[in-house]
């Protein structure tokens, strides 16, 4: 489900997306709401309110809401046969579906500011007392949004946003495969990461994560390596980065384990594991210094209170970027 404030180009974002995924299918709705200007006429089931009323009272949709004193319904989805539902929706329709549907994914898209998204309405011929109206319901479908769904996309460039939540589609595709091909393997394979409140996705899925590093021990070092990184360049944000590491990813999720894993499935947070002569070498020559230092300690005086000095700190480690 694609849902957002209206004028954020959920409409826009969902045609993109059937046309290049042909495994999508995009239901269309119904609506008592008068065709716009220019508007396709397929754009919805125009129909006027004792229509909807019997569709509706005929047990005939799926969900149905009112927006802003007009009735929307999805009819029962009858795409082709193994094809993917996507529907463009407001929260409460969506909340309807998530109480029929508690495996549908909620996405939502939202405009880089208030100030674009009044431009598109204005754009698309609405008054400016219906874009008042509109802005004022946008809000609340942002914040209902946000509390149903960690999957936010920002839609500041159409093509990336596209991207986005193509990539998201994908993702679960692949974590359902992941999830059918554990369920009749070992189930100890199927790692899973709660991701909101009703989809339990390993995101990135495991397999690609272990492409990535040489076990599972390393994966999890990295990643947690990485998250305390993340965490600490979120800690401190406007006191000057230092040595903190940004996230090296735009993560879907943004939280820092999550980020992490992203980046190593992206590449971008490596560990290479070191020459086991190389390493050998390094320490013998680290013990030969550290030795001649407490000779000369003990030379000088003798030093037996203090600490020997701390080789390398916390923060180092696996390298970012
Ligand atoms: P618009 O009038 O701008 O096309 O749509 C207004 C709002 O209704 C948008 O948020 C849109 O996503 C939502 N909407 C469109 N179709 C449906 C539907 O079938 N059910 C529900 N619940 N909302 C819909």
């Amino acid at each position: 489900m694609l849902i957002g404030p209206g004028g954020v180009g959920k409409g826009t974002v969902a045609e993109r997306l059937v046309a290049r995924d042909p495994g999508l299918w995009l239901s269309r709705s119904w609506t008592t709401r008068p065709q716009r200007p220019g508007e396709a006429d397929d754009a919805y089931v125009f129909v006027d309110r004792d229509a909807f009323e019997a569709h509706r009272a005929a047990g005939g949709f799926f969900e149905s809401a009112e927006f802003l004193e007009n009735l929307y319904g999805t009819p029962h989805p009858h795409g082709p046969s193994g094809s993917d539902v996507l529907l463009e929706i407001d929260v409460e329709g969506a909340r309807q579906v998530l109480d029929r549907r508690p495996d549908a994914t909620v996405i939502l898209l939202v405009p880089p500011s208030l100030e674009e998204q009044e431009a598109r309405m204005a754009g698309r011929g609405d008054d400016a007392e219906h874009v008042a109206a509109r802005l004022q319901r946008g809000r609340a479908e942002v914040e209902g949004g946000q509390a149903m769904t960690p999957l936010v996309v920002v839609n500041d460039d159409l093509d990336q946003a596209v991207d986005d939540v193509a990539g998201i589609v994908a993702r679960i595709r692949s974590e359902r495969r992941a999830a059918q091909g554990a369920a009749s393997q070992r189930p100890s394979e199927g790692v899973r990461m709660a991701q909101g409140r009703n989809n339990t996705l390993m995101d990135p899925p495991i397999e690609d994560l272990l492409d990535k590093v040489d076990s599972k021990f390393t994966l999890v070092a990295l990643g947690s390596m990485r998250a305390r990184q993340v965490n600490a360049y979120y800690n401190s944000l406007g006191e000057g980065l230092g040595r903190v590491v940004p996230p090296q990813v735009t993560s879907v999720s943004g939280k820092p384990l999550s980020i992490a894993f992203e980046e190593i499935a992206a590449g971008k947070a490596t560990y290479t594991r070191p020459d086991p002569e190389e390493e050998a070498a390094e320490l013998a020559l680290l013990e030969a210094k550290e030795a001649e230092e407490t000779a000369e300690a003990i030379a000088a005086g003798g030093a037996f209170g203090e600490q020997p000095a701390v080789v390398g700190d916390d923060d180092e480690g696996p390298a970012a970027g």
